[in-house]
């Protein structure tokens, strides 16, 4: 029942998360039993490090520029605030700092230094350093790896299929050979997408059958579901139930026994109860913070509450892989190289967002 598996199909996915409730909920929480302490949730801290103007269509993203929403852009943050900002994390008891910019990828030049630069003072405070920044060429996943970074997000956010019609201006292969350039350093991978964007049962199954069968799984996988922002393509969709959310929290759980599995964007649409729900269903990570990058997010408190009501406790950093350790800028032994990797754009025409950005135009 829980051995662990790369050869996942989306038949066998299907099944499990088509399973009558009690049964699956059963199975998922007798997995998250023999692979993690059950009483313990990874507490994560989301820093939105470079804001909005994004070139990238993401339909989901409020941060598009393409789109009219009332995100307000900024610039890169400074070291001493993402420092300040950390050390907030730290006493709320988070035990990783994930800072996310909104590039479409990884530059090298100054800016890419700066967040060089983030990345060891955030692992010189002890605690787990996870970036988000768009696609990365294994050479920048190597410099922030000698830079002491813990882990690397890149999402697949939904199946290979219907990825193609919530982006268009980068291709799933992308992703994937992110993934891979992240993989050749001692870097974690933390992937996972996104439900409600009007996928189907499939397409989630289609995404975790790409997730399970990388080997090694992601030590980290987010499940999101949709915050439909006004403005964005996706700002009708419905809300996604909490039957949705514990099944496929579950269905994560078996199919990826080792992995942290992490309730993320969607959770101010869930009761305690819900959630509770989902951690016994296998999630044992959170990204806490009053805001995840622009949407919001139950407060510090309100989660630490929740914990103590149900006999939890953070997990301490670097639980389940040693802390890297920092090679300071003048001792780096990888040079920047400058490099303009060829990442895809398939610019295919995906009618709502083409409908999002012409509002936008109208303004
Ligand atoms: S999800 Fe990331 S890449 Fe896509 S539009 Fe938003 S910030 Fe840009």
């Amino acid at each position: 029942m829980s051995e662990m598996r790369h050869n996942w199909t989306k038949e066998e996915i299907l099944e499990i998360y088509n399973k009558p409730f009690m049964e699956l909920l059963y199975e998922a929480a007798t997995v998250h039993r023999l692979h993690h302490d059950p009483n313990t949730v990874q507490v994560s801290t989301l820093l939105s490090i470079k804001t909005g103007g994004c070139s990238e269509d993401c339909g989901y993203c409020p941060q598009a520029a393409r789109y009219h929403t009332d995100v307000e852009g900024n610039d890169l943050m400074s070291v001493p605030q993402v420092k300040a900002q950390a050390l907030r994390a730290k006493e709320g008891g988070s035990s990783r700092v994930c800072m996310g910019a909104a590039w479409r990828n990884v530059k090298d030049g100054e800016e890419f230094d700066q967040v060089l630069e983030m990345v060891r003072t955030i692992n010189k405070l002890d605690m787990e350093v996870c970036c988000t920044l768009g696609m990365v060429t294994e050479n920048q996943a190597k410099r922030l790896a000698e830079a002491g970074l813990y882990a690397y997000n890149h999402n697949l956010d939904s199946s290979e299929e219907y990825y193609k019609e919530v982006i268009s201006t980068r291709g799933y292969q992308d992703r994937l050979d992110t993934i891979d350039n992240v993989r050749k350093t001692n870097v974690t991978v933390c992937s996972g997408g996104i439900i409600g964007m009007g996928e189907n049962i499939e397409d989630r199954a289609g995404m975790l059958v790409a997730l399970s069968t990388l080997n090694p799984q992601p030590e980290s996988t987010p499940i999101n579901a949709l915050v439909a922002v006004e403005g964005t393509p996706l700002e009708d969709q419905e809300p996604v139930s909490i039957w949705d959310m514990v099944r496929m929290v579950a269905t994560t759980r078996i199919v990826m026994p080792e992995t942290q599995v992490r309730l993320s964007a969607g959770r101010t649409q869930m009761t305690r109860e819900g959630q509770a729900m989902c951690f016994f269903a296998g999630a044992n990570s959170i990204f806490a913070g009053d805001k995840l990058l622009t949407t919001p997010n139950p407060d510090v408190n309100e989660d630490m509450k929740m914990f103590e009501l149900l006999g939890m406790k953070p997990q301490k950093p670097f639980t389940k892989k040693v802390q890297p350790q920092t090679v300071e800028a003048q001792d780096s032994q990888i040079e920047a190289l400058g490099e303009k990797p060829r990442w895809t754009r398939p610019e295919h025409k995906i009618e709502r967002n083409e409908a999002a950005r012409a509002l936008r135009k109208q303004d």
